[in-house]
Parts: C-alpha cells; sequence; structure tokens
C-alpha cells in the first residue's frame, strides 16, 4: 500500500486578517502579525514559496520573520474559462495580461496594507535595474506587492492607474516574473534581523560598502597544491583588514569600473567634508 503522504509542516504564526476573498485564494503559510510580507500575484502560486522555502529564508519563513501570500491571478480571470490574457492591441505576437483582470488582483493584494512602506512593484525588463540599496529599502519597510508578469506582459493602463513601479533583474529576459520575484525577495528578506544567523556578514559582502567582496578561503590549507594566502592564517587582524581591502578594491577596478568610480566619488567627497578647504585653489 502506498505510503500517506507527509503532514505539511507547520509554517509561522497565524495573524488574523480580513479578507475579502476566501482564505484559501491566498496560498502561502499564515502571518505573524507585523512581520514583513511579500504578496506575490502569479498565474504559478505553484512555485512560491520555492528556493524560498529552503536553509536560512526558509527557517525564517517557518518562524514567521517574514511571510508570503500568494494570490492567484487565474482566480479574478474574466468569464467562465477565466481568461487572464488577451491579443495585443495593435496587432503583433503574444498575448498581454488584461487591465481588469490584474486590477481585481491588485485591490485584492492590496486591501489593507499600509499606504506607506508597502511598494506595488511589476517585475519587468523594462524597469530600473533591482540593486542592494533597494533590497536596503524594501527591508526596511512593511512589505511589498509584486506582480509577475507572463507572455508578452501586462496591460499599460495597469502600470498608469495605479502608479506601479516596475523593476528589472537584469538586460535579459525572463519567460515571467516568478523568478525575479524570488530574486528580490530573498536578497530583501535576509537583511530583515535575525534571518541571517551573522548580521555582520551583510556589512562585509559585495555591494554593502560599494566594493565587490575580497575573496574567500577555507579548509582544507593545501587543495590540488594551492594554498590559502599566508596573511590569511597569519592572526594579524589589522594586516588581514588591509589585505582584505585591497582585494576588494582590486576585484571591483578590474571588473566593475562603474562601482569603482562611485566609490572613489564618496571617498572624494567624504575627504571634502573632513577637510572642506582642502582642495581650495590658492
Ligand atoms: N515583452 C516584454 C517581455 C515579457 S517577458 C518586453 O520585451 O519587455 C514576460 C514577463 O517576464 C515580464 O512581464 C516580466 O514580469 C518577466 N520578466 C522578464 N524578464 C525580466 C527581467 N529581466 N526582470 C524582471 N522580470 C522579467
Amino acid at each position: 500500500m502506498a505510503e500517506p503522504p507527509p503532514k505539511p509542516r507547520a509554517r509561522g504564526f497565524k495573524a488574523v486578517s480580513l479578507s475579502p476573498v476566501p482564505r484559501d485564494l491566498l496560498g502561502g503559510p499564515p502571518r505573524r502579525a507585523g512581520a514583513w510580507t511579500a504578496k506575490v500575484i502569479t498565474l504559478f502560486p505553484q512555485a512560491f514559496p520555492g528556493v524560498l522555502g529552503l536553509s536560512l529564508t526558509g527557517k525564517a519563513l517557518d518562524a514567521g520573520l517574514w511571510a508570503l501570500e500568494t494570490l492567484d491571478l487565474r482566480v479574478f480571470g474574466a468569464g467562465r474559462h477565466r481568461n487572464v490574457d488577451d491579443t495585443p492591441a495593435g496587432g503583433g505576437a503574444g498575448m498581454v495580461l488584461r487591465a481588469d483582470v490584474l486590477g481585481r488582483a491588485i485591490e485584492v493584494a492590496q486591501t489593507g496594507v499600509p499606504t506607506e512602506g508597502w511598494p506595488l512593484i511589476a517585475l519587468s525588463p523594462r524597469g530600473r535595474p533591482f540593486d542592494q540599496a533597494m533590497a536596503r529599502r524594501l527591508a526596511a519597510g512593511a512589505g511589498v506587492t509584486l506582480i509577475c508578469g507572463r507572455f508578452e506582459g501586462i496591460d499599460q493602463r495597469v502600470l498608469d492607474h495605479y502608479g506601479i513601479a516596475e523593476v528589472s533583474l537584469g538586460d535579459f529576459v525572463l519567460t515571467g516574473g516568478e523568478i525575479a520575484a524570488q530574486a528580490l525577495i530573498d536578497a530583501t528578506v535576509r537583511l530583515i534581523p535575525r534571518v541571517l544567523g551573522n548580521q555582520a556578514s551583510t556589512e562585509e559582502e559585495s555591494f554593502a560598502r560599494g566594493l565587490l567582496e575580497f575573496p574567500q578561503y577555507t579548509k582544507p590549507a593545501v587543495w590540488k597544491g594551492h594554498a590559502i594566502p599566508d596573511i590569511l592564517l597569519s592572526g594579524h587582524h589589522g594586516q588581514i583588514a588591509s589585505w582584505r581591502q585591497a582585494e576588494a578594491e582590486r576585484l571591483t577596478k578590474e571588473r566593475r569600473p562603474d562601482l569603482w568610480r562611485a566609490y572613489r566619488d564618496r571617498a572624494d567627497a567624504a575627504a571634502r567634508d573632513r577637510d572642506p578647504g582642502g582642495d581650495r585653489e590658492l
């Protein structure tokens, strides 16, 4: 006889909230009151939590340090067949997500969310490129509502009507917004206090100080003839810090001239602030 399916693990702490749609339309684990929350409007709620359910983000989700709600766009579809898309006005290839269908989903998602500190974002290759600064701003807020596009994207009127910010994962085209949404949520959630065991690691890592991270090594001390740089095994904390700073600068200069210029400009501005007359012509 087949084994009974394993019982789903309990996730998080329940918060009571009013909802205009039956609870079971809002997928995802119960929410602890006040926890940072991602609401995701998607045609594929089964793609969530996906990788976010694993490792540190998954444990934090279980512990109620953040919460995830998916809204199944199909539920808001038009007519008996719950249509969500139609052909583009003006012709051309593919299908476009309908304004009325998305509008209904957005209005349900936004019911009861704070007007401040809870942006409404559509994932889109046309959007502003996502970066660490955006992740920090999002993590400092109360939550986010994300719209995952599919096909050719979403009707422009929805973006205009709700003042939706478009955010891109990078200069490439994905099939849908779900992977981009998970990347954005992952980068944000790991900045929420207590999600990573060791908060110091987010202060050292790439982009935190405007530089890429220095190279990392661990055991064994020699591997296939390659040794760990002596300095890292020397125990001289000051020298190790200088080596890491120099390596971070070298890598950033080599690989990301754009970041390097911004870093130098900030350093120059900070030096001028310390010594306002220092660069005055005599
Ligand atoms: N026709 C659109 C691409 C649609 S791709 C265009 O040329 O701009 C389908 C959906 O995938 C998009 O609506 C968006 O939600 C998602 N997507 C694709 N690439 C993305 C990227 N680089 N960043 C964020 N979302 C992306």
